[in-house]
Parts: C-alpha cells; sequence; structure tokens
C-alpha cells in the first residue's frame, strides 16, 4: 500500500531524512519509534505533502505522491492527526469534526461517519456543541483523531497521539486505531514515545536514528532487541 523508498527531507540546507525506505500495509499498524529530535515527525510531514522531499519515492496504491502537495495527499486518502492536535479551538467539537470532510465523498458520508466516531469516543456526543479549546487534553486529541477518521482515510498517520495524555486515554484511542485496522482494513502509521505502548499495538515497527532507519522488525522483535530494550525501554 506505501511504499517510502530513498526519501530524503530536510529544511533549507539542513537535511534531516537520509535515504529512509519502508513501507506499511494494507490494515497493518506499523510503529515509528526514536528520541526526540530523531526525524519522526519530518519523515510524517515528508509523507504528507507538507515538505517536499528532496529525493525518494513515496508510492501510495501505485500513486507517485513524493511531489504533489498535502491536498492531493489527502485526496489519495493519508490523513494525519499532527502532533499537538491543532485544533480550531474557537470552534465546536461538532464544527471541528465538519472540518474532517474536506471533499465531496467525505461530506456526502458526514452524517453516517459522525454517529461512527460518536460510538468510538462517546464522550465527543456528550460534547458536542462545546468549544475544542475548552476540552481537556485527552478529549481534544479524541477531536483530533474524529476529524481525522470523518477524512475516511486508507492509511492514518498519528503522530505522538499520547503526548502529555494519562494512560488510559492513550489505551481508548490507540484501542481504536486498533479496531479500525483489524475492523476496516484501515493502515496505521503510529509516531510514538511511549514504546512499550506503540509496540503493544503495532505489528511491527522501525527505530529511527539521526534520520535513518536504524532498526526495523515485528513489534516483538523489536521488543526483544537489546539496543531497543537499552536504549528506549531502559531494561
Ligand atoms: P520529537 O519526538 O521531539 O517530536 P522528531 O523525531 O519528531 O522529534 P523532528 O521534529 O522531525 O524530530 O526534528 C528533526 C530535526 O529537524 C530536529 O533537529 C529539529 O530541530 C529539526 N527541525 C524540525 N523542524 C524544523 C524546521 N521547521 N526548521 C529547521 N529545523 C527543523
Amino acid at each position: 500500500m506505501l511504499k517510502v523508498e530513498g526519501l530524503r527531507a530536510g529544511y533549507g540546507a539542513i537535511n534531516i531524512l537520509w535515504d529512509l525506505s519502508f513501507e506499511v500495509n494494507d490494515g497493518e499498524i506499523v510503529a515509528f519509534l526514536g528520541s526526540n529530535g530523531a526525524g519522526k515527525t519530518t519523515m510524517v510531514r515528508a509523507v504528507s505533502g507538507m515538505l517536499k522531499p528532496s529525493a525518494g519515492s513515496v508510492l501510495f496504491n501505485g500513486e507517485e505522491l513524493a511531489k504533489k502537495n498535502s491536498r492531493a495527499v489527502l485526496d489519495s486518502g493519508i490523513v494525519q492527526v499532527p502532533e499537538g492536535r491543532q485544533l480550531f479551538t474557537e470552534m465546536t467539537v461538532l464544527e471541528n469534526l465538519e472540518m474532517g470532510a474536506f471533499n465531496k465523498t467525505t461530506r456526502e458520508a458526514f452524517s453516517g461517519n459522525l454517529q461512527k466516531v460518536y460510538q468510538w469516543f462517546p464522550k465527543l456526543a456528550e460534547r458536542e456543541r462545546q468549544l475544542a479549546g475548552t476540552l481537556s487534553g485527552g478529549e481534544q486529541q479524541m477531536v483530533a483523531v474524529a476529524r481525522a477518521l470523518i477524512g475516511m482515510p486508507k492509511l492514518l498517520i498519528l503522530d505522538e497521539p499520547s503526548l502529555g495524555l494519562a494512560p488510559n486515554i492513550v489505551d481508548d484511542i490507540l484501542a481504536v486505531a486498533s479496531s479500525m485496522a483489524r475492523n476496516d482494513g484501515i493502515s496505521v502509521m503510529l509516531v510514538e514515545q511511549d514504546i512499550t505502548k506503540a509496540l503493544a499495538c503495532a505489528d511491527r515497527g522501525y527505530v529511527i536514528e539521526n534520520g535513518r532507519i536504524a532498526l526495523e522488525g515485528t513489534a516483538a522483535e523489536l521488543g526483544a532487541n537489546e539496543h531497543v530494550k537499552k536504549a528506549y525501554l531502559g531494561i
């Protein structure tokens, strides 16, 4: 489904990503692990068309996206939940969710999908009329994930969903991601600092260090890897 090869990207004269190659298959949850500044968010931005790669290929269901803008990437079915959520804080929960329906298909399917996301996150139905900026951090993250789901992703990118959230809320959000992958065939790229939780939920993973893929394997292989244990799990 997603096949990235030799991806290079950076900011101005500074290169951050060095020839990243990875893939995400249909219905698969793939974790991207790495410490602060390793290049994970830069990778997300390069895949989602927000940052133009200087080299490499981003092939999604046979379509080359590396030179496309973020709107074209969105239309192809790659929807991201950005780090820091980026909600419209002066708009209600419902209005934020409406913003997720960005084209004709998603607008026509909106009411059905709204009921679906309210089943996943019942709290959002209760808070439909509340301004997003007045929600708790966990509720805001739910709105961000729900808004992405309204966009009917084939590939959902979650960038650090656990940031600043209580563990039980992170579990709820990852449970929704797992259910979507298992039951609806949506693929998930999970960028996550909480490596234990990420590996518990993912099928496979990649470790990014200094803008390069340092390791890859199944979640079980990475969890048992001595380097991962020492450098990331502190065991
Ligand atoms: P974190 O887990 O802390 O979010 P990350 O792995 O997502 O880290 P990136 O945000 O991709 O890391 O950052 C990788 C490098 O790129 C860092 O050295 C950062 O300072 C640099 N960088 C990020 N954004 C910019 C920018 N807009 N301009 C210049 N450099 C940037």
